[in-house]
């Protein structure tokens, strides 16, 4: 095949229909033996290697080269796992997504840092990255050397990090990559030089084609961007869009016809769809799931949506109701949808992402978190709530008001994960030295043990949540239950441990910590 797209396996995955298992493929490959990597990791081609579905940002760049003129006999998406049967003599370009190649990013930090205060020495890479560099090193991308080009939402690791020529990357794409992907291509596979890296510029919302290939979790992009602007997050988010209306139904029945139990509409907040403004209009709102019900109906599928803000939730709270209620969690059933919670502390959302709680006041801030939890606990939603620890300028008051948060928030459905602060440009090495701090800090660890607990305690009530596409596997099943147990039964240990034991802990680790440049 000319032209190849893929993804490394974690990222090519269902997990079973259970994307919340993701947490596994930030676990070191060196823990998932064979066995559970197809248990976790199953892919699903035809005999060509052709997935039946596929990774959504890849799909859409198959989408964008085809609306340039490739024909569909020159692209494919591949599954990862059959790369040998569609890398060849004539393949002249390998395009390939990534969410955390290098085992850099946030999910690979928390889960080394639970690692090491369970005394478990975090060995080699985790699983996501490890099954990015197997397509990078795969035998037959070194044998016909075709261009490589990378993309996705961590292709600046690869920048940062200085790992392009060590990877033979021809070019790695930063940003959206449908304008940019076209070009890269056709210069690809003319055997031309290619730019080292290249800014994908926003594409307007009538520009961005539909799918082809249906997508893994029948993904469907409502908006794309997020605009309120913090600080810390990607540029890539700048700018708002929703997709039409059109554009949703055609992937929504497309998805639907290819066999999709659920359609996933995903976006950084679903409460934002159609508005122009940060204030949701509801009627946009529920003329877009109105018409998605129509098809599900039609499939007997389900609704799923992936992020909503505190600040959406209390501009209307009864739309976010109206929405559980009638279109996502029909009938009692019970799902799960992420916030970016970040901090509890008024002072670091003015500092840091003063936009993050518009059209409210900072100081309104942790009790509006709280009250949109309730809210959305009401309407069948266990919220997944994302905080972070070690921004810049945080202080010991802001790590105070964040406990605080987590305190009141304990009798809510909500698994609050801290996740470490990780700037662009850190080896693992440095990274072990971030987490040591966070370990050492006796009021970030405070934090850091506090959300352990909540998370634990809440994954054991939601455990039917958490595997219900997994129920064959009861080898599965069960490492989950073993793993929360003696979570559990560690924690407790742990919050009785004093600065000096973790200090002994710790620089043990530090003398085990192997090299990871593998
Ligand atoms: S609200 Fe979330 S997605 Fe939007 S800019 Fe802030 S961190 Fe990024």
């Amino acid at each position: 095949m000319k032209i190849v797209l893929t993804a490394g396996r974690a990222l090519m995955s269902d997990y079973n229909g259970t994307s919340y298992m993701g947490f596994v493929s930030a676990l070191p490959a060196s823990l998932i033996g064979k066995r559970l990597e197809k248990v976790f990791f199953p892919t699903y081609s035809d005999e060509n290697g052709h997935v039946l579905w596929g990774t959504y940002s890849i799909l859409k760049i198959e989408s964008s080269l085809i609306k340039a003129g490739f024909s569909r006999d020159e692209v494919i998406v591949a599954d990862p796992t059959k790369l040998d049967r569609v890398i060849g003599e004539d393949t002249k370009a390998i395009g390939i997504t990534c969410m955390d190649p290098l085992g850099v990013g946030y999910g690979s930090g928390i889960v080394y840092m639970a690692m090491m205060l369970y005394g478990i020495i975090p060995k080699g890479r985790s699983y996501m990255s490890k099954s990015f560099l197997d397509v990078i090193n795969h035998p037959n991308v070194k044998k016909y050397k075709p261009k490589i080009i990378v993309g996705g939402e961590a292709s600046w690791q690869i920048i940062d990090l200085n790992m392009q020529e060590k990877l033979s990357i021809d070019t790695a794409v930063l940003g959206e990559g449908e304008k940019v992907a076209p070009e890269l291509f056709k210069k690809a596979v003319k055997g031309e030089d290619l730019p080292k890296f290249v800014n994908g510029v926003p594409v307007n919302a009538d520009e961005i084609p539909p799918i082809l290939t249906p997508s893994i979790g029948g993904l469907v992009e409502i908006t794309r961007g997020c605009g309120r602007g913090c600080k810390f997050c990607t540029p890539t988010l700048l700018k708002f869009r929703s997709i039409p209306l059109d554009t949703i139904l055609r992937e929504t029945e497309f998805n639907l016809q290819h066999g999709a139990k659920t359609i996933g509409l995903h976006s950084e907040d679903f409460l934002r769809y159609g508005s122009k403004t940060l204030i949701p209009e509801e009627d946009k709102i529920l003329n877009l799931f109105e018409n998605v019900q129509r098809f599900t109906k039609k499939y007997d599928a389900g609704i799923g949506v992936d992020f909503v803000t505190a600040a959406c939730t209390m501009s209307k709270p009864k739309l976010a109701e109206k929405v559980g209620n009638e279109y996502v969690n029909v009938g009692g059933k019970k799902s799960f949808i992420e916030m970016g919670i970040e901090t509890g502390s008024p002072r670091l959302i003015n500092l840091m992402m003063p936009g993050k709680v518009l059209p409210y006041k900072a100081e309104q801030y942790p009790e509006m978190v709280e009250q949109a939890i309730g809210i959305l606990n009401d309407s069948g939603w266990t919220v997944v709530g994302t905080l972070i620890t070690e921004l810049p300028e945080e202080n010991e008051y802001d790590v105070i008001k964040t406990i605080e948060l987590i305190d009141n928030l304990k009798n809510l459905e909500v698994i609050p994960f801290v996740l470490p602060f990780i700037p662009m440009g850190q080896f693992r090495g440095r990274e072990f030295t971030v987490l040591k701090n966070i370990v050492l800090d006796d009021l970030r660890r405070e934090l850091f043990l506090k959300s352990l607990d909540k998370v634990v305690s809440q994954i054991k009530k939601d455990t039917r949540i958490v595997t219900s596409g997994i129920t064959k596997s009861m080898l599965a099943k069960l490492a989950l239950e073993f793993a929360l147990w003696y979570m559990g039964k560690k924690i407790k240990k742990l919050e009785k441990m004093d600065h000096k034991e973790f200090e002994e802990l710790v620089n043990k680790l530090e003398k085990d910590i192997v090299n990871v440049d593998n």
